[in-house]
């Protein structure tokens, strides 16, 4: 457990201060990169730095660099090239995409050409090989074509953010575990945070909110800034029971696009997801983790007959108590990018949110930059514009919400929409 500020080593402002909101992986990557500027004071408050409440706590950590938004591709770039160089971050397993149809296969290899055009490391395989990879993982039957992606991999976020905190508390950033309640808002600034131990000063201080799938029900709290489109959606994802760790060459990440159906090896039991359901519209309660229903274990089943050899394993939970099945939160926008920077008519608050963990790292160290005044290349600045949380200022809150849910089918590919 870190060492933890009290509300009194914490409650007056100053210029210097940059206070961060939300102790996920996005908030921890920020608080390392600006502490370790050594320019600013930097305070770091969640609720719990026990247990990570929020997304980052249950993502099965797939980071897939091709998108088919090269903003995204730039984002899941530079955010590897980070988890490369923390130790037992990444794990370099690559990206299997597998297709059944002759539509789904046209689309692996214009996948294929567009990934290699952008600097992606992309084979197509053949369906014997890409069954060899992930022999108990895969359907052979039906199999059309499949597509390599070699330096994809899974990123433990839990690790990550862990080292992060661990830089940003070396460099001298405060933690404080406080619920973040209320702000007060006066003409252009954020005046103070009303949290669960105190009141925080916050006039001369910045302060940005890295709260994830909360992010939309705490910035109902400032009136006058835009509805910002930070849609929480319910996610399922379940696990085979644990088994003896299989040896050998890891399994790469499997995905079959044309179902929406995602799987992993971790080691000592199997992972799967699908995104095969109507969107559902989730707010979250005190953990990322949403209600459970029937429906989601019939999508499972489904999804899973579907696509996976070992389908039989993840049976329902009923059926075998050892198999764990879950919904997780996380958040959509209307065009599937994070909203991150600086917000119009508040002269401190920034938002660093819709982040996922593949591009974590690249967007934090972005808008970092940017907090710290640093010059940015042409090709930070291009991806800084694309994620401005203002770019939909003016529009209607209800029609970008449904643009946000209509995302959730396709989170893997779709291009980002031109608004
Ligand atoms: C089931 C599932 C599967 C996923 N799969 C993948 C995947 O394969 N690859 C991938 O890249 N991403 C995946 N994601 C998405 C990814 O996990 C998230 O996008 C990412 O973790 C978000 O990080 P974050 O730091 O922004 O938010 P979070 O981790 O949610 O952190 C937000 C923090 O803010 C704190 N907070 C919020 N409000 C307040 C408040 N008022 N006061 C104090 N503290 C507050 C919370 O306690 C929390 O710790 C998945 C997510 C889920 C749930």
């Amino acid at each position: 457990m870190p060492a933890l500020a009290t509300i009194t080593d914490v409650e007056d402002d100053n210029a210097h201060r940059i206070i961060i909101i939300g102790a996920g992986i996005v908030g921890c990557a920020l608080a390392s990169n600006l502490a370790a500027s050594g320019e600013k004071d930097v305070l770091l408050i969640d609720r719990s730095f026990r247990d990570l409440l929020g997304s980052t706590g249950h993502a099965p950590g797939f980071v897939g660099q091709y998108n088919d938004s090269l903003f995204l591709s730039q984002l899941a770039k530079w955010s590897v090239e980070e988890y490369m160089s923390i130790p037992g971050a990444f794990q370099v397993v690559g990206g299997l995409e597998l297709a059944t149809t002759p539509v789904a296969a046209a689309s692996l290899a214009n996948r294929y050409k567009l990934a290699r055009e952008a600097g992606i490391p992309a084979e197509l395989v053949s369906c014997e090989k890409a069954v060899s990879m992930a022999p108990d993982l895969i359907k052979h039957e039906g199999l059309k074509s499949a597509l390599f992606f070699q330096s994809d991999g899974t990123a433990d976020a839990k690790v990550v953010t862990a080292y992060f905190r661990r830089i940003a508390e070396g460099h001298g950033a405060r933690l404080l575990e406080a619920d973040v309640q209320g702000l007060e808002r006066c003409d252009e600034v954020i005046h103070k945070l009303q949290t669960s131990r105190g009141v925080i000063q916050t006039a001369s201080s910045q302060v940005i909110f890295a709260t994830g799938v909360w992010t939309k029900s705490i910035l109902s709290e400032i009136s006058g800034t835009e509805p910002f489109p930070v849609i929480p959606v319910a996610h399922p994802y379940g696990f085979t029971p644990r088994r003896d760790r299989r040896t050998g060459q890891p399994y790469p990440f499997v995905r079959w696009p044309e179902y929406h159906v995602y799987a992993r090896d971790h080691g000592d039991r199997d992972g799967m997801g699908s995104y095969d359901h109507k969107p559902v519209w989730e707010e979250p309660g005190e953990s990322a983790i949403g209600s459970w229903g029937p429906e989601f274990a019939s999508v499972l089943a489904v999804a899973s007959e579907k696509c996976l050899k070992n389908a039989q394993e993840f049976v329902t939970v009923e059926r075998n108590p050892d198999a764990e099945q879950f919904n997780g939160i996380f958040s959509v926008t209307p065009d599937n990018l994070p909203l991150a920077g600086k917000v119009q008519n508040v002269e401190n608050m920034w938002l660093c949110t819709a982040v996922w963990v593949t591009h974590a790292a690249g967007t934090a160290k972005l808008i970092s930059k940017r907090m710290l005044g640093v010059e940015l290349t042409a090709a930070e600045a291009a991806v800084s514009r694309a994620l401005d949380p203002n770019r939909f200022a003016g529009m209607e809150f209800q029609i970008l919400a449904q643009q946000a849910l209509g995302r959730y089918n396709d989170i893997y590919n779709s291009q980002a929409l031109e608004l």
